[in-house]
């Protein structure tokens, strides 16, 4: 189910912002409503976001810098 690249999300249109995908299982996200959490530090270069159950695998720490995950 992969529609090739994770930088297109906002291909999908006009709320891209407020949904993201989960950077792990690349399942979507509404930042309104669900929980999601960020990296601090790469979320303006990687765009990290990562749903509940994926934050709760990696430990609610970034696989790339190891830096705490904030809930958005
Ligand atoms: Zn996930
Ligand atoms: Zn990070």
């Amino acid at each position: 189910m992969s529609l090739g690249s994770v930088y297109g999300a906002n291909a999908m249109g006009h709320y891209g912002w407020v949904t993201v995908r989960c950077r792990i299982c690349g399942k979507w996200l509404n930042t309104t409503k669900d929980e999601v959490y960020i990296c601090p530090k790469d979320k303006d270069r990687y765009r990290a976001y990562y749903c509940a159950a994926c934050a709760k695998v990696l430990h609610y720490k970034c696989p790339y810098c190891e830096t705490e995950l904030e809930l958005f």
